[in-house]
């Protein structure tokens, strides 16, 4: 098969058959018959011509299939997952492990790294000193026998072809696309040996997914596609105009998942945390009804256990158990600068999105894969939307190393806070469900 032909097929609308999906996924997991050139054409094929349920479902699949799929059958309970899209201070996946742990399930989660304006839970882990993210396979699964969570990062036996496609999307203006998206993020979570899948599709200025036509969509994809390979999934679509929470950078997100462990979150971060668990717990079929998941949930959270699976599993992956009552144990900035309300007003708004970049301006975020990251540095809101302030309140207070770039962070969130008089009316967190 020669793959001009499969390339022609897709740019004249046609649906790829199974064989010459395979020809495609072969190449690019393995780098032989097809140049990289040609890859890319059938991706840009893709893109103009998209892909039937069908055959994006072949498509994860075969994805999926290019490496290692871990069987976790030996494990007596269920086991799931929750993937986000990705957004700023969302740190929900460091709360719901422990949570959905605590309740009876098992908690496989493989993450990735934060990408520009994005966090990501692998880095957050990663402010915890000594804990390890790169466990061998062994390590993992003792440590979900042992604690019911492991969490770890991708490896390189994993959906090979999702590697080479997902490096020539971010150079070929081919990432923003449904079914390759989908394919890549279920062939990965197929790889894991879950068997249920909670998806939290962001939606806004701080998502990747901007507007809520393409968040629904992206998220019933998703869910056909998951079903279509035998994996039972259901998604949420959750606001991301402005920051989860109130920390943004990777120890202060740390710090922020214990306190709501602890029961003193902020409403928004402990909401959206428990609304996913609960997703979790229920299509694990721990529970019959949401109502009965919803309370399950809350009470891991309100008798302390699902702190206590947070220290086991930290203790478990070698971190130190020590920063859950000592947060002085964690990277901290040498210097903050806070953040003043000009005016009397209420908070009308607070741009994720710039905030996203300020942070990686700090040094708390990647402008490209192979870059070092600075865990302590980052942002904790003081006022959020729909708070009233004064004038010379803090509104934000700037954890930060150096002199140097600080000008530029502070230019950029002039423009992230909207003041206004009158109180802003409340928004939705979470946006649609998709079940
Ligand atoms: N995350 C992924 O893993 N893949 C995509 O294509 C987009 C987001």
């Amino acid at each position: 098969m020669r793959a001009v032909d499969v390339i022609r097929r897709k740019r004249d609308g046609g649906e790829l058959a199974e064989t010459e999906l395979a020809a495609f996924v072969r190449a690019a997991a393995t780098g032989a018959d097809w140049e990289p050139y040609q890859l890319s054409a059938l991706l840009m094929a893709i893109v103009w011509r998209g892909m039937t349920p069908n055959e994006t479902a072949t498509f994860t699949r075969l994805m999926a299939d290019s490496g290692k799929r871990l069987d976790l059958s030996e494990l007596p309970g269920p086991k799931v997952d929750k993937h986000s899209t990705g957004g700023v201070g969302d740190k929900t996946s460091l709360i719901l492990a422990p949570l959905v742990a605590a309740c009876g399930a098992y908690v496989p989660m493989m993450s990735g790294r934060g990408l520009g304006h994005t966090g990501g839970t692998l880095d957050k882990l990663e402010s915890i000193p000594g804990f390890r993210v790169n466990l061998s396979e062994a390590e993992f699964r003792a440590a979900l026998r042992a604690t019911r969570i492991g969490m770890i990062g991708q490896t390189a036996e994993v959906a090979p072809a999702d590697k080479t496609l997902y490096a020539l999307r971010d150079v070929t203006g081919t990432v923003e696309c449904i079914p390759l998206i989908t394919a890549s993020i279920l062939s990965k979570k197929l790889a894991e040996g879950i068997d249920s899948l909670v998806m939290d599709v962001k939606c806004g200025r701080g998502a990747f997914m901007k507007s809520r036509d393409d968040a629904r969509n992206l998220a019933e994809g998703i869910v056909r596609v998951a079903r279509l390979n035998g994996l039972r999934c259901e998604a949420l679509v959750t606001a991301m105009n402005r920051p989860l929470g109130r920390a943004v950078g990777n120890a202060l997100e740390g710090i922020e998942s214990l306190e709501t462990l602890k029961g003193n979150g902020p409403a928004d971060l402990t909401e959206l945390s428990l609304a996913l668990s609960a997703r979790m717990v229920r299509l694990a079929g721990l529970v019959e009804s949401d109502e009965q998941s919803r309370a399950k949930v809350r009470d891991a959270l309100d008798s302390g256990r699902g702190l206590e699976y947070f220290r086991r599993m930290v203790e478990q992956q070698d971190g130190d158990p020590h920063v859950i009552d000592d947060y002085a144990r964690l990277p901290t900035a040498p210097k903050t600068h806070e953040l003043k309300a000009d005016r009397d007003g209420f908070v009308a708004d607070l741009d994720a999105e710039s905030l996203g970049f300020a942070g990686m301006l700090l040094g708390g975020g990647r402008r490209k894969a192979t870059d070092r990251i600075d865990p302590a540095v980052g942002f904790v809101v003081r006022a959020k939307p729909g708070d009233a302030v004064r004038a010379g309140d803090t509104v934000l207070v700037i954890h930060y190393r150096d002199d140097s770039g600080l000008s530029e962070v502070l230019e950029r969130l002039q423009t992230s806070y909207t003041l206004t008089e009158d109180r802003p009316s409340d928004s939705n967190l979470v946006l649609e469900q998709i079940s």
